[in-house]
Formats: structure tokens, sequence, C-alpha cells
């Protein structure tokens, strides 16, 4: 038997993601945004749940070609634009748009031969000083654009540094306000933050919304909103089983470096899945967990291999029971533990979870939210043995 972790997809989670950051952004286009293989999902996999989407955002022009040979025929737009001359030809042939945000890709385009004008994205600089042009430099970039005969629109965008907490993005808005409003074109503003908190602004909403995190289940602006209170759901769960069960005295230790000492008798269990696995290893003792669906923590160091976690709450658990890291508990529980909160206990964010999850894992595409593991040698808790729906992807 492989060892028991794996990793679940669940492509209609996406797809219903989507439909709230589209009930948000009213009449708004929708870019999903599919960086980093769908922020460690991978394109193929969720791939159905991508397609309520008007169109799709990356870095990647390998990404951009996969989705391109997986049939989109609509919009693909690449962030970051391009990285050196030649990328440009695959825009051409692809009918790639692309972002500028800086003169040499200005410079790039004016010696680029194509007979397919290029649709881009001119990129401002509002303040975060990560991309774009400012103040008067995007005006002049905006006039060499103009009349480049390789291009054909020019669309404004800019990237808000705060929409998830209390400085907000008034002063991005304003400043952005200020070096475009009487420039043509479709304009693009709002990440998932903004897309959930400030979309009641017509201008922030503009043309095109980007929606990133919140289309993978996770929220935003965590933990002053959980993924419930944006009505999100998980799009991958981490699960496993126990491998091993231990109970210890008072005084006995876990783990490398003895972080935990049990005060008084209690079970611990092993769960198969450590750093190697894409779990954080920062995670400390009091890490949210679920096993059998019933919520515990972990206790001390988290292995490359295997962590521990307080069998306490759940006197029931044997080896074999099913754990889950994050996202949807076992079928029929109803429970869902937020990639949110593993996240912040060890100090990072859904995304870097998300995004580290490690080759090593197997993964399954399911449909509808959860899915019991198929095979459940757990004897006491027979009701955990379900039948999994069929994958919709091998
Ligand atoms: C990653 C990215 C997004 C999506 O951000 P989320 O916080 O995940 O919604 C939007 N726009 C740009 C330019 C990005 O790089």
């Amino acid at each position: 038997m492989p060892r028991p972790i794996e990793a679940l997809l669940h492509p209609d989670a996406l797809a219903g993601n989507l439909r709230v950051a589209r009930h948000h952004a009213g009449d708004s286009r929708l870019w999903v945004v599919i960086k980093a293989n769908a922020y460690g999902h991978g394109i193929e996999r969720v791939w159905p749940g991508l397609l309520g989407a008007d169109g799709m955002a990356m870095l990647d022009l390998d990404e951009a070609q996969r989705v391109r040979n997986l049939g989109w025929r609509g919009p693909v737009l690449l962030l970051e634009g391009c990285f050196e001359p030649r990328d440009l030809e695959l825009c051409s042939r692809l009918n790639l748009w692309h972002v500028v945000h800086h003169e040499a890709q200005i410079d790039w385009l004016a010696a680029h031969k194509t007979h397919q004008p290029h649709r881009v994205f001119l990129k401002m600089n509002s303040g975060m000083h990560r991309l774009g042009f400012t103040g008067h430099h995007l005006r002049s970039a905006w006039a060499r654009l103009n009349v480049l005969p390789q291009v054909d629109e020019i669309s404004l965008m800019t990237h808000f540094s705060d929409a998830d907490g209390p400085r907000g993005i008034a002063e991005q808005v304003a400043a952005f306000h200020a070096a475009t409003h009487d420039l043509p074109g479709e304009r693009s503003l709002s990440n998932s933050a903004a897309i959930l908190r400030h979309a009641g602004d017509a201008e922030v909403r503009a043309d095109w919304v980007r929606s990133g995190i919140l289309s993978y289940g996770s929220a935003p602006d965590f933990p002053e909103h959980d993924s419930a209170h944006w009505g999100l759901s998980p799009t991958m769960t981490l699960r496993s089983r126990l491998i091993s069960t231990q109970a210890l005295q008072p005084g006995d230790t876990v783990g490398y470096g003895s972080r935990f000492r049990a005060e008084q008798p209690m079970r611990v269990g092993v769960v198969a899945c450590g750093y190697a696995d894409g779990y954080p290893r920062h995670a400390p003792t009091g890490t949210p967990v679920l096993v059998d669906g019933v919520r515990t923590t972990t206790v001390g160091r988290v292995s490359m291999d295997m962590l521990a976690v307080d069998l306490t709450p759940v006197p029931l658990a044997e080896v074999g029971s099913e754990v889950t890291l994050w996202g949807h508990g076992p079928q029929g529980s109803g429970s869902v533990l937020a990639i949110d909160e593993v996240a912040q206990a060890a100090g990072t964010i859904g995304y870097e979870l998300m995004c580290a999850l490690a080759q090593r894992v197997p993964t399954r595409v399911v449909e509808g939210p959860g899915c019991t593991m198929a095979v459940s040698p757990h004897p006491l808790q027979p009701q955990h043995v379900q039948p999994c729906h069929p994958p919709a992807h091998a």
C-alpha cells in the first residue's frame, strides 16, 4: 500500500468561488489568476473549475502555452509581460495580452515584427513600488505605445499593496485616477482582497478584476474575515492517516528537540505527513488539525515525513484514522479546516502552503466538496468507509 497521504483537488469548489467573485464584481469581467501552476493546484487538474472566468492571467509563458493547448481561446494575460524580446513571438503566435511595466519592454515591441498587433496592459506603479511606471513616465510610456504599429489596444492597470488591511486602497486609487483619468482604454485594479472588500466602488471594479487567492477558497483578509464569512470553499484538501499511536506518561516528550512534554497521561497519534510533503515545518504545537473530522492540534516539531497530534478529543482514533491537514474533512462530517488557520499558526499565509504542496504527494481530482479515502482500515467507525465520487480526471 502506498503511503496514505494525498491531496484532493476540488474544481467544483473553484467554480463556486469564482461565482462569489462575480457576485462582488458586478458587470466587470473576471480574470482568474493561475500563476504558480494555479497556486500549486495544477492548472490541468482544476481546469474545469477555471472555465467560468472571462480570462486567465499568469506569469509563465509555459503556463500560457498550456492553457492554449487545453483549448482556451479567450483572453490570456501575462502579468509581468515579456522577460526578453523573443517572448513577443509567442505573444503574437498565441494571441497573448501582456503587461508593459518598463521601458525596455516598449523597445522590444518597437523592434518586434508581427502581422497581428498586440493588446497590452500598461502598468502603473500607484504606490506599491514593485512594478510599473509612475506619474509622467506612465504618460510618456502610453504615448510611445500609442504610436507603435505593433500595438492594438492599450489597457491600464495597477496593483494594490494594502487591499486586505487597514491602510486600504484610497491613496492608490487616487494616484491611478490622477495619472490616467483622461486616457482611453479598459482598466484593471482589483486583486482578491479588493474584489471582496472594495468592489462596491465602480472605479475599483473597473473593467476587469483579478481573482487570485479567493478562487482557491482562502480569505485574503484572514483573520479579520474567514473563508466562511465570504462564502468560499477550499479547493485543496491535504489529508493522510495515523500510522502509529503512542500512550504518553507525564514527562514523556514527543519528536525532535523534545519540544512537547506531556503533563498528564495522554495519547498522541503519528500522521504520515511532514515538511517534505509541503506541511510547514514551523507549525508549532497547537496548530489545528482534524482527526476523523474532530478538531485537535499538533504536538511537537514537524519532521520530514511525520507529525504528531493530540488524540485527547478523539479517544476512538486508531492507526488508520483519517487526518485532515487542511481542507474538507471526512465525507459526511461536514467539517472543514481552513488552510488560513494552519497558515496563521505557522506564521505564513494560505498562498504559501498551497504553492508548497510537494511533488511527492499524490493528487486526486474529486467532484463535489469532500471525499472519504477509499480504503479505511478503521475497525471502529465503519460509517467512514464510503465510496469516493468518481474522479473527474484520472
Ligand atoms: C497574484 C496577482 C493577483 C492576484 O492576487 P490575489 O491576492 O491572489 O488575489 C492579481 N494581480 C496581480 C498583478 C498579481 O500578480
